[in-house]
């Protein structure tokens, strides 16, 4: 039906009508939405049955990816351009009246991540069926999404984000391939033919109801599944209907507590969320995920000892570590297995990525809360430190330190990374500097123990959604000038280097590129009647807010600009416009705070007519995967300025990167490995490096007060938080900001990476006023981006971790 557009113009105008009965002419952008949807999920369809079968008949060893979060963003687009589509579907929607870019708008980003990690996911996804690799993801489907960022009145407002509202066209729910998860009971031990038997009474049970999402291979008719959970009440009798006791009611609420599971993403990022429905969820993920690995696994007709050699279960950060004592129990009480054997097979099927050095990230989980949810799972987790603790007392007697480092369970706390290391058999960092220091201060105990288990593999990006279907002009570009092989290579994009000095590539780049701006502009223009000026320096930074990323690094440097600006009103300063978008979980004081500033400080700045022509400030608000393929390809400056050492990788940094903007940031996370490849003259490097930055926390001698006193630049901003004036209006502070730089010490180094900040900042005006230098950064960044692309990484993931091979059909 996709074979030529004649036929595919056919197709839709007959779907159209079967489907809405009504008209071609009065169908909507949203119908035209759907209808695609229908349309591409038949296309599918064959593939997918194929690669399925194709795989279960050749035994292939498969990876399960499990993860609390994918960040998949909008459908439509990928997937007409990984069938190969794209073109012939839009300019066929062009003949018969419709946009396909409109249409594209009425799908709802499914918001089902909070930021980086959960983007990591989507693009892993991406390029394991883009190389045919047998890779699938495992989460939840989760009925609110990440919230609706509004800003009402500067503040952050949050809105619940049911982005199933209108359906879902990409799912398929495989009720048949529902499983049982078991929350709570009491655990009986007995004995039977010499062999312990355990049984759960009383416990709750749920019903796991599969929805499987295809994940189409560019260029192939590779087809992987991403299958999504969804909770429902289990073996329950229903209760005659309103009966005088009140049961159906009773039911009611049994019913909503159970839906309740896989109702909402919790929205916090990094920062540890002590709540017992997280811990369910995140057992139920495990439980059912495993569940039905097993399910396939079985029909090979193996022996449960191999199962290491077909199946991967890999653990995205600790959230899904609950997979090593739910392997462990399945194997011991429905398999049979001794501890020796299931332990054997668990720790020889299970890798596990870590994604933070912020301690106060790690997951712990209160042991008694552990217990009470989970028994069986939390005797299991019992008896592997019990195990573990013995091994390592007669491997380092009487360093009770270490041992007290490394044990799982320590206090009333379970300390999920120990677990996830001690667990599985590979445990990687996800950029050089942040393995090296996983290796040698955060995990160094565990290092020293299992060296052969830690590895890095640097974080990467899909080209095909952040580079060829969210800026497709740059991407025609790239093919004019080097062919189409960077398509399926995206290394071959080095071949631009070039072009870095032709004046006709360099030209045509730049107007591509001023284009972009355009686009931003007319939206910044629609969604918040800013004027925005094509021709200024775009200046993004644009992810998660958090004190670590620094945004008030950034907010300090606009406040000084703009003081300058009000000193001396005739400053040469080339155009600026900051742009920002980011949320902030429901509950973090601060990060909601330093939104409030930046909006603060564009309503003052914005207003002010004596700078319009020099500076702006704008908050686009709700970030999210579809925003962040509006507001990349027209950024000229990528904001990477987190504290060096607290950033693990970045991703963000990379897709920037991709679509030619330059990078002001830190050494820190892919940064390092960014500015090896560009050098001094395609980045702008400022701050304390990690090492600084950790010497300084050892010395305990970072002062923020003596650099507030000594740098009038500094006091000046730094008062303006709390004062009237400029910026805020009478009864209006920024209290708690000031308060964590000035008496909590400045825990991120603002003041002490300010002065550097500025004069980068500096060299960037400088730079950006010889336009053609400045082309040729930006062509020199796009040459070395092929290095982040996640097919890449994923390679390195399927030989140096999960050992499975392209699987041709
Ligand atoms: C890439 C991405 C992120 C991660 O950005 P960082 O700059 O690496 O923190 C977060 N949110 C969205 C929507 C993204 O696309």
């Amino acid at each position: 039906m996709f074979d030529n557009k004649e036929s595919f113009k056919d197709m839709f105008k007959k779907e159209l009508v079967s489907q809405l009965g009504k008209p071609v002419l009065q169908a909507t952008h949203a119908d035209v939405y759907r209808i695609l949807g229908m349309l591409i999920r038949e296309r599918i369809g064959p593939d997918w049955a194929n690669t399925n079968q194709s795989l279960q008949a050749a035994k292939a060893r498969q990876v399960y990816y499990f993860s609390m979060e994918f960040l998949i963003g909008r459908q439509l687009g990928n997937n007409l351009l990984n069938l190969g589509v794209l073109e012939m579907v839009r300019d066929g929607l062009e003949e018969l009246g419709f946009d396909l870019a409109a249409a594209e708008e009425e799908e709802n980003d499914p918001g089902l991540g909070n930021g980086g990690l959960g983007r990591l996911a989507a693009c892993f996804l991406d390029s394991l069926a883009a190389q045919q690799l047998p890779g699938h993801g495992c989460g939840i489907r989760y009925r609110y999404g990440l919230f609706e960022q509004k800003i009402i009145d500067g503040h952050q407002v949050e809105l619940p984000d049911y982005w199933l509202q209108r359906g879902n066209v990409w799912e398929v729910c495989r009720e048949d391939k529902k499983v049982e998860v078991r929350f709570g009971g009491q655990v009986h031990m007995s004995e039977r033919e010499n062999r312990l038997q355990i049984e759960l009474t009383d416990y709750e049970s749920i019903w796991a109801i599969p929805y499987d999402i295809p994940v189409v291979g560019s260029g192939s008719s590779h087809v992987n599944t991403l299958r999504l959970w969804s909770a429902r009440p289990g073996n329950e009798p229903i209760k005659p209907l309103a009966s005088k006791d009140g049961s159906y009611y009773n039911y009611l609420n049994y019913y909503r507590s159970v839906e309740s599971i896989s109702e909402f993403l919790y929205p916090d990022d990094s920062e540890y969320e002590g709540k017992q429905l997280r811990l369910k969820q995140q057992y139920f993920l495990c439980s059912a995920g495993l569940q039905s690995v097993l399910r396939t696994y079985d029909k090979l007709g193996l022996p449960v000892q191999s199962l290491p050699d077909k199946v991967a279960v890999h653990i995205n950060d600790t959230h899904p570590t609950l997979v090593i004592p739910e392997l462990m129990r399945i194997l011991l009480d429905e398999k049979g297995c001794s501890w020796e054997q299931a332990w054997h097979i668990t720790t020889r099927t299970v890798s596990y990525t870590n994604h933070t050095t912020l301690s106060e990230a790690l997951e712990k989980w209160p042991a008694g809360m552990l217990k009470q949810l989970l028994p069986r799972i939390y005797m299991i987790i019992e008896e592997i430190n019990t195990r573990f603790c013995a091994m390592l007392l007669q491997r380092y007697p009487g360093e009770q330190e270490r041992i007290s480092q490394l044990a799982i369970i320590y206090g009333d706390q379970i300390r999920m990374a120990n677990l996830a290391i001690a667990g599985s058999y590979s445990v990687n960092g996800v950029a050089a500097l942040h393995t090296e220091i996983l290796k040698n201060r955060e995990m160094k105990v565990f290092y020293e123990l299992y060296p052969e288990k830690f590895n890095n593999k640097t974080n990467g990006i899909s080209h095909r959604r952040w580079l060829i279907h969210a800026n497709p002009e740059l991407a025609r570009l790239i093919t004019e000038a080097i062919g189409t092989r960077w398509i399926a290579q995206p290394q071959e994009m080095i071949g631009l280097i070039k072009y870095a000095g032709d004046p006709g590539f360099m030209e045509k780049i730049t107007e591509v590129r001023r284009n972009n701006k355009l686009k931003l502009a007319k939206y910044v223009q629609e969604k918040l009647s800013i004027h925005i000026d094509p021709d200024s320096i775009f200046d993004v930074q644009a992810k998660r807010l958090h004190a670590y990323k620094r945004q008030l690094l950034n907010v300090l440097h606009m406040m000084h600009l703009y003081n300058q600006l009000k000193d001396n009103p005739s400053a040469d300063i080339v155009p600026r416009t900051f742009l920002f978008s980011a949320k902030a979980a429901p509950g973090y004081y601060l990060a909601k705070s330093i939104i409030k500033l930046i909006n603060t400080v564009a309503d003052a700045v914005n207003r002010d007519h004596a700078v319009r022509e020099k500076m702006k400030v704008v908050f686009l608000e709700n970030y999210s995967v579809s925003l962040a393929e509006k507001i990349i390809p027209a950024a000229d400056i990528s904001e990477q300025i987190s504290t060096a050492g607290k950033e693990a990788s970045g991703t963000g940094n990379m897709k920037f990167m991709m679509n030619g903007s330059i990078t002001i940031g830190t050494l820190d996370g892919a940064n390092v490995e960014m500015h090896q490849m560009l050098g001094d003259d395609n980045m702008f490097l400022f701050g304390l490096n990690a090492k600084q930055v950790m010497e300084h926390n050892q010395k305990g001698d970072y002062c923020p007060r003596h650099i507030y006193e000594v740098d009038s630049r500094v006091k000046e901003v730094m008062d303006q938080l709390i004062h009237p004036g400029r910026f805020c209006a009478e009864g209006q502070h920024f209290e708690a900001i000031y308060q964590s730089v000035l008496h909590h010490q400045d825990e991120f180094f603002v003041l002490k990476d300010f002065s550097s900040y500025v004069e980068a900042h500096l060299q960037i005006d400088l730079a950006y006023r010889n336009a053609s230098e400045w082309t040729k950064k930006s062509i020199m960044n796009i040459a070395h981006s092929g290095k982040f692309s996640s097919d890449q990484t994923i390679r390195e993931y399927a030989s140096g971790i999960w050992r499975i091979e392209p699987h041709v059909t």
